[in-house]
This record gives C-alpha cells, sequence and structure tokens, in this order.
C-alpha cells in the first residue's frame, strides 16, 4: 500500500487483503528495564501526560503532514489550560530491539534501522519518508507508551495519555501510513508478556481504519477491538467494514464502525454507546483508546466532521467504565490528526476526560 507519490496513497481509500494472524509467542513475563519516571507535581496525580522532546522528534520533513510541529501544537494547549498543574508528566524513554520483535519482524526492525542510518527514500514506498534518526525517533514513541503502561500498572486506577504515539497503521513486517514501529500493537504484548494480563481492549476514534492492529489480532480473542473510522470507500486504508468481526474464535469480539463522509457529533452519539457496550461486554483488563484527532471537521486529510466534545466523551465514558471493570486503567494514545489546532484541542480535551472520568 502506500505506493506513488507522498501522502496520496494515505488520503485516498484503498482496499486491501487481509493479513495473516502471526501465532503469538509463548513467553514468560519479561521485566522492564526501564524505570517511569515521572515528575509529580503538588499531590500525587492519577493521571499523567508523557511530553518531552524526543517524542517531539517523530515527524517527518519537508512539509509532510505529519510533521515535528504537532507535539508543540498539543503542549501550547496543554499548558494554557492549565492541566500541566494537574498531571503527572512522563519523560520519553526509547525502547529496546527486544521489545519491537514482540511484535515486528526481524526483517522490518533491521530494514528501519539500516534505512536510519541512510536516511532517504521512504519506508513504505510512498506515504512514510525516511529521515536519519528515524529508528530512534520511532524506537522512542514506542517506549513512551510502554513506560506510561508501566506506569498504569504500578498502582490501581490510573490512566495516561501520550501524544504523537497510536502508531496504528504499521503491520508486524512493514510501516504503513506515517507509522513506523506500531506502539498499540506493543503495549497490547508488554501487557501480556510483562504484566501477565490477558483482555486488552482497543479502542479507536482515528478517522483511519487502525488496520496494523485489527489484522494482527483478528484471530485473537483475548483482544476486544471497537473502531469508529471514515468508511474505506473513502479513506485510506479502505479496511474495516462492518462485516469484519474477527476470524475464528475471536468472531463477535471486534467492532468496526464505518462513518459516511461528512459524519459529525450525531453519528457519533449514535454508535458511540454500542462501542462502549461492546467493550465492557467483554470485561477487558486494560483499556487502550487511540484518540486521532483527525476525525475533527477540517482535518486536510479526511473528511469527518467530529468536534473535540466526541474525544472528551470517549476519554470519559472509557475512563468511567475501567472504573467499572474495577481497574481503572486507561491508556490515552494521540494518533492521526493534521490540523494543528484540532490536534490541540482534541488532545487536551481528553487529557480534561481522563481528569473527569
Ligand atoms: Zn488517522
Amino acid at each position: 500500500m502506500g505506493r506513488g507519490p507522498a501522502v496520496v496513497g494515505f488520503r485516498r481509500g484503498r482496499p486491501q487483503s487481509a493479513q495473516a494472524q502471526f501465532a503469538r509467542e509463548q513467553s514468560a513475563k519479561e521485566p522492564s528495564g526501564r524505570s517511569a519516571s515521572a515528575r509529580v507535581s503538588k499531590t500525587s496525580p492519577q493521571t499523567a501526560v508523557a511530553l518531552g522532546e524526543r517524542l517531539a522528534r517523530y515527524g517527518f520533513p519537508a512539509g509532510h503532514p505529519f510533521g515535528i510541529d504537532r507535539h508543540g501544537a498539543f503542549q501550547r494547549e496543554f499548558e494554557q489550560r492549565g492541566l500541566a498543574g494537574r498531571v503527572a508528566l512522563l519523560e520519553p524513554a526509547r525502547a529496546s530491539e527486544q521489545e519491537l520483535l514482540w511484535f515486528h519482524t526481524p526483517e522490518h526492525v533491521a530494514f528501519v534501522r539500516r534505512s536510519s542510518e541512510l536516511g532517504q527514500g521512504t519506508l513504505d514506498g510512498g506515504d512514510t519518508p525516511c529521515f536519519r534518526g528515524v529508528f530512534e525517533a520511532a524506537s522512542d514513541v514506542v517506549g513512551t507508551s510502554l513506560a506510561a503502561t508501566d506506569w498504569i500498572m504500578e498502582r490501581g486506577h490510573r490512566r495516561a495519555f501520550v501524544p504523537i504515539a497510536g502508531l496504528h497503521h504499521a503491520a508486524r513486517e512493514r510501516a504503513a501510513g506515517f507509522c513506523v514501529f506500531n506502539d498499540c500493537a506493543i503495549v497490547i504484548e508488554s501487557l501480556r508478556r510483562r504484566h501477565g494480563l490477558k483482555r486488552i481492549a482497543y479502542v479507536d476514534i482515528d478517522a483511519h481504519h487502525g488496520d496494523g492492529v485489527y489484522y494482527a489480532y483478528d484471530a485473537d480473542p483475548d483482544v476486544i477491538i471497537a473502531d469508529l473510522h471514515e468508511s474505506g470507500d473513502t479513506l485510506y486504508p479502505g479496511t474495516g467494514s462492518e462485516t469484519e468481526r474477527g476470524q475464528g474464535a475471536a468472531q463477535g469480539t471486534k467492532l468496526n464502525v464505518p462513518l459516511p463522509a461528512g459524519a459529525d457529533d450525531g453519528h457519533f452519539g449514535l454508535v458511540w454507546p454500542l462501542m462502549l457496550e461492546h467493550v465492557e461486554r467483554h470485561a477487558p483488563e486494560f483499556i487502550i483508546l487511540q484518540c486521532g484527532a483527525d476525525s475533527i471537521g477540517g482535518d486536510p486529510l479526511t473528511n469527518l466532521r467530529l468536534t473535540p466534545a466526541a474525544h472528551h466523551r470517549a476519554a470519559v465514558d472509557l475512563a468511567r467504565l475501567a472504573g467499572r471493570l474495577g481497574h481503572g486503567r486507561l491508556l490515552a494514545l494521540g494518533g492521526g490528526g493534521y490540523e494543528r489546532g484540532n490536534l490541540a484541542r482534541a488532545w487536551s480535551a481528553v487529557v480534561e476526560g481522563l481528569l473527569e472520568g
């Protein structure tokens, strides 16, 4: 996928065959060499936000929509709203190669490492340009999502938000759609291998279907997926029809909710309760929310017209749901969003939702 000029493939719907489900390695819990270093302000908040220069470096050059200014756009709004004093601030961290290999193939990891030294061409044949240092930048996104996961797992009823993360298109064996390594999937692997959890929910309200996560766990009954997105008829990657409900023993554990171009908060209000119900019915032990801001009206790459109120509601409702499930564990990952004001408002609304829910 993604052949042709930069970005064009990402904008267009392009049906794609489902990828094979890879057998998940069985392995014992593996310890983290990382300590989730938190700068905790005032009392001891139950909500954390990751921020830092190393996270900001994940972005593409030369006017690419996924530029390195996205982190700063969020940080300014986050600080203006006074949110920095209400949360624990987490430092970015780097994933180890072993952690990348929990999900990705050795060939893909080696390819990104080699390409990163050269800094030329693209990583996926079109949409995802290579730049010098992309291996380290992508490893920092993954490591930060893992550090936020560790922080949540240290104590009950904790939530966290990681901007820039939520790189849901990367497949096990390749980069795709601006996503080099799939931190969402590596968090799922960490929750199982390091933290000993079994049933995990992945909720995705980015305008694009989260194909990298979906097809990796299509046949896995313990990954509960609820994914709302603009229909594959009009948007990349062209997948995620409502008939895709999971394979084999996983049938019924996945819920795809394609929305027509132009869908707004009214549409969201109709389908969101069904997504919540789907997640609650399966009683996951941890909830991941990929809260891409490209589903907000005015995004240059998509055609949905939600407002940040939808993202706020998603965060509040999932935080409350996690509370009802008895553990309160919720990790929100920023995802897409190419209009800077939109992503700043939507992601800040998510942080507010985590604090309120
Ligand atoms: Zn997106």
